[in-house]
């Protein structure tokens, strides 16, 4: 059941934060992959939007530098961590995430990915600077919403 909801790519997938103190290790990573524009993905990054790749909790260890996660947990409940020696974005949970899953920045990957985002999310919430240009689908909030 994990294979079928997983990509059929081959992990581990390996990460790092800029300074190469955190590592962690995703033995696989569900096809659907979005782009996030909301303002909280924005700012937790520095930049235009947010890409996560989403595995469960089984599939997903870190390798290294636990210690230096920093853990924000904003008004609404979600929670995202980063690097506390060199800033980097790392993982984000939604508010009332049992911890089943865990989404993380795709930019920290250092293992190739074949599989390419799939839409645009949260795009009501946008840059006005940034134009979406490549023909996925756009979702004014969520998904589902
Ligand atoms: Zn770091
Ligand atoms: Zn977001």
């Amino acid at each position: 059941m994990a294979a079928m909801d997983s990509t059929t790519e081959q992990g581990p997938w390996l990460g790092q934060c800029l300074c190469g103190a955190v590592r962690y290790q995703a033995d696989s990573i569900r096809p659907a992959v979005a782009h996030c524009h909301c303002s909280m993905c924005r700012k937790f990054h520095g930049a235009a939007f947010a890409t996560y790749g989403v595995t469960p909790q089984q599939d997903f260890r870190w390798l290294s530098g636990e210690i230096l996660l920093g853990r924000y947990r904003a008004a609404n409940g979600t929670i995202r961590q980063f690097c506390r020696n060199c800033g980097s974005s790392l993982t984000f949970a939604a508010s009332g995430c049992q911890g089943e899953v865990v989404e993380f920045a795709l930019g920290t990957l250092e293992t190739p990915l074949q599989q390419q985002p799939d839409a645009h999310i949260y795009t009501d919430y946008k840059a006005d600077w940034c134009e979406i240009t490549d023909g996925l689908p756009c979702f004014s909030e969520g998904r589902d919403g």
